[in-house]
Parts: C-alpha cells; sequence; structure tokens
C-alpha cells in the first residue's frame, strides 16, 4: 500500500510502500516519552520503499534496552518524530510514525508490543468522558 505524508510544520513530506497488516503500536517507555503521549504506532518500512520528498530531518541517537543505538529522526523545526532504524551498520528496517501519515485512519495495528510497559489505563477508553470537539480543559 503507498502513503503519504510529513511533519505537523510541513517541512518534512514523505512517501512510503508499506504492508497494512504490519502496523503495530509500541508501548515501550521510549515510545511514551519521545511521543509525548500513550504510546506509539508505527510501520516497519524498507529502506528502499521510503522516499523524502522534502525537508531533512534530524536525529537523536538512543540506545535500546537491547544495547542496540537507534536512531530518532525527527524535523527539526516542529520536533515531529517521522521514523527511527538502526544508528550502526545497517540500518535495517525503517519505524515509521504512523500518525505522520495521511492515511493513518486506516492503518489499524494488528500487534503489540512491550506490554510489560503499556500504561495501566489505556486498555479500555470507554469510560471516559467524550467531546466530539475541544471541551474546556481548564476546569
Ligand atoms: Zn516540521
Ligand atoms: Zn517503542
Amino acid at each position: 500500500m503507498k502513503i503519504d505524508g510529513g511533519c505537523f510544520c510541513g517541512q518534512v513530506t514523505y512517501e512510503a510502500e508499506i504492508d497494512p497488516a504490519r502496523v503495530a503500536i509500541c508501548h515501550c517507555a521510549d515510545c511514551q516519552i519521545n511521543s509525548g503521549t500513550a504510546y506509539g504506532v508505527i510501520v516497519p518500512v524498507d529502506n528502499d520503499a521510503f522516499t523524502l520528498l522534502t525537508g531533512t530531518l534530524k536525529t537523536h541517537v538512543k540506545v535500546a534496552e537491547s544495547g542496540n543505538r537507534r536512531a530518532l529522526n525527527f524535523c527539526p523545526e516542529c520536533g515531529t518524530r517521522v521514523h527511527a532504524h538502526n544508528a550502526d551498520g545497517d540500518p535495517g528496517f525503517i519505524g515509521l510514525r504512523v500518525g505522520t501519515a495521511n492515511q493513518r485512519d486506516q492503518l489499524k495495528p494488528n500487534k503489540q508490543a512491550w506490554t510489560r510497559s503499556a500504561l495501566s489505563w489505556v486498555e479500555d477508553l470507554s469510560g471516559i468522558e467524550k467531546f466530539e470537539l475541544q471541551p474546556d480543559l481548564s476546569k
């Protein structure tokens, strides 16, 4: 499936060829902190199936629990994390952040990784009060 997308400010744009059956949630603490939210959603992309169309990415290298160094690549202007890959040697696959894809609503995850560190409330959001648009969050 062909997808396209980019960062929040629009400087970074890309297109990629992905398998929608490989979309996964990542509950690792690094994804929680790095994304600023409850979990990451990624889809693996082969290196040659990803094309950066505009912009440049800045890299922050993290050391994973396995000891592997992983390059987290984000827009230097708006900070949107676009993808990650191995920092050394063979970059392996690119872990593309699904939230940056224009087709994200069609990319439903079918796997959850790192459930050991999943937030305790994330399984069931159905009991949380809902508003169709922005409620007054100051109260
Ligand atoms: Zn940006
Ligand atoms: Zn993660």
